[in-house]
């Protein structure tokens, strides 16, 4: 437990650190000490600065940083509070430049963590006893890929667990959603009933619906009952305060409409729990409606801001849907697809570039960061702009040399999720093989050719430790090592996941580390992450977070 010291005890502390041939400063012939919020000493500092500093302490004042350096700066200052880190390391907050926090219904289970069709049963089971008999029950995030027992739950694992709730649970990825007996026959889908257009019931051996729906799930999702602003909204707000017990200060939100960023500007002037900083990232399907809330908020807060704009170039690993230069593997032909046809796509991408918006493109396929690096190439060298930023969302597959050359040249920089090489390496193995499976989510390469790359989580999951893991063993789950020529060093992953996040989002002199000037957002670990064997990453939990200069987490 870190120890919080009175201001008359830590004179004799600091004395004890210097040693004993240190006089105590002297009130009479010293200049005065400048009187200063909090003190942070006797720690492990990553400063994160551009030589990667280690120091001892921190000085905080009205939500700033001051100083950093040795113990000895103690003495200049006349500290409200002291904090005695008794060895432990102190680093920037996390900055994730990648994710997706949503309110969620109170009808809502959240699945990504199961393991166990057992597990579904039992939140499925504690969910309809909160919200009573006859209630719509909806979840998120199961993939038969982490389920003990090896295969996807059905109608009656549902049924078992809530005969008179109607339960609906979407997979990972969005593309299938298994639905209970019950919401079926509300739904009227009955056995004989014919598959929808682009989905599929799917049906047992004996020709009964099992209760996966492909692809058109809406055909019961659209009984669930809309859920209510305030709902969305508190959940929101737990949701968003959540992420400080994982060290987490800052986010960019990757896409939310104009609409949606109402309910988090509200959402930021009435908060009652302790919230990260956020920037969201709107879609360009309604221009003028970005148009006019950037008109209206400016640059933002220094909590809530409008970051870049969101382009979708391709789908992801599940279907699978991410567009690549070569085949899937046993897949015949088949190479994904783009979101959009490719014209349409080079002509958004231009449309957004001219209107001056910086972007932050979803691209997950070889062949889609191919494009999508060309386009802007292109785009940049007719209508040149300094310091645009763009950056593509994931670069999950290594694309050619020449394409990282391209972004190098013109400033194109990444936000990538390591985390993926770890939690989706089941579906990597099953699409991919040889060169490309060994270089999924390549790091050192794209930092090699000179590209910035910055480290998110993108929610899978969202805890920075696995992201942190992966980035420098390259382990999937199963522990098998993927081109390990692609693994970066933890100094590097640190970095990637604190100022680079800042610098995608134009706040590298505002966060991201600390140094003098900066806001006082600061995680204390619960063990030195520069030297823990890389196996044990995992295990190192998030003792204290600060924002602002102020505790907003602290470990039980
Ligand atoms: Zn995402």
């Amino acid at each position: 437990m870190i120890r919080i010291v009175r201001p008359a005890t830590f004179i004799f502390l600091a004395a004890t650190l210097i040693g004993c041939g240190q006089e105590e400063p002297d009130q009479n012939t010293a200049s005065s000490p400048v009187q200063v919020d909090l003190i942070l000493t006797n720690g492990k500092v990553l400063t994160v600065d551009g030589s990667f500093s280690i120091h001892n302490t921190v000085v905080v004042d009205d939500g700033r940083i001051i100083e950093t350096g040795p113990v000895s700066i103690t003495e200049n200052y006349d500290p409200a509070s002291v904090v005695d880190l008794q060895g432990k390391t102190l680093m920037p907050g996390f900055i994730d430049s990648h994710t997706h926090i949503r309110g969620r219904p109170q009808r809502y289970i959240e699945l990504g963590d199961v393991t166990s069709i057992a597990e579904i049963q039992d939140l499925i089971r504690a969910k309809a006893a909160e919200m009573g008999e006859g209630e719509w029950i909806t979840g998120y995030g199961w993939s038969e890929d982490e389920l003990a027992e090896g295969r996807r739950p059905l109608r009656q694992d549902l049924d078992l667990a809530a005969p008179n709730n109607p339960v609906t649970l979407t997979r990972a990825g969005g593309h299938s959603a298994v639905v209970s007996s019950l919401a079926l026959e509300l739904a009227e889908i009955t056995d004989a009933t014919p598959d929808p257009e682009g989905g599929v019931i799917e049906r047992d051996s004996n020709g009964a619906a099992n209760g996966i729906i492909r692809e058109r799930q809406n055909i019961v999702g659209r009984l669930v009952p809309d859920s209510t602003y305030e709902e969305l909204l508190a959940s929101l707000e737990v949701n968003l305060n959540d992420l400080l017990s994982k060290g987490i200060t800052s986010i960019i939100d990757a896409s939310k409409s104009p609409r949606q960023y109402a309910m988090w500007e509200e959402l930021y002037e009435s908060a009652e729990l302790e919230l990260p900083r956020s920037a969201i990232q709107f879609q360009w399907r309604n221009p003028e409606a970005i148009a006019e809330v950037k008109a209206r908020v400016g640059d933002g807060t220094d909590f809530l801001k409008i970051g870049p704009i969101k382009v979708f170039a391709d789908g992801g690993f599940t279907g699978p849907a991410a567009y690549t230069l070569e085949p899937y593997l046993n897949q015949g032909d088949y190479r994904g697809y783009l979101n959009m046809p490719e014209d349409e796509l080079i002509a958004h991408l231009n449309e957004i570039h001219d209107a001056g918006w910086q972007m932050g493109i979803h691209a997950i396929g070889d062949a889609a960061i191919v494009l999508v690096v060309n386009a802007l190439a292109d785009a940049l060298e007719r209508n040149p702009r300094q310091d645009h930023r763009h950056y593509l969302n994931h670069f999950s597959m290594r694309p050619p040399d020449l394409t990282m050359e391209l972004m190098a040249d013109h400033d194109i920089h990444i936000t990538q999720q390591p985390n993926f090489t770890y939690t989706l390496e089941g579906r990597y193995a099953a699409n991919l093989d040889g060169w490309r499976l060994d270089h999924n989510n390549p790091l050192r390469s794209p930092m090699d050719h000179g590209i910035t790359v910055a480290i998110s989580s993108d929610i899978l999951p969202t805890g920075p430790m696995v992201g942190l893991y992966a980035a420098v063993t390259r382990k999937g789950m199963s522990g098998v090592v993927y081109g390990p020529d692609e693994a970066i060093t933890i100094e590097e992953a640190i970095r990637g996941y604190t100022l680079t996040g800042a610098y995608l989002n134009f706040e590298e002199d505002l966060k991201g580390s600390l140094e003098a000037g900066k806001f006082a957002d600061m995680i204390v670990l619960s063990a030195d992450i520069l030297t823990i064997e890389p196996e044990r990453i995992m295990d190192i939990e998030i003792e204290q977070t600060y924002v602002d200069g102020k505790l907003v987490f602290e470990k039980e």
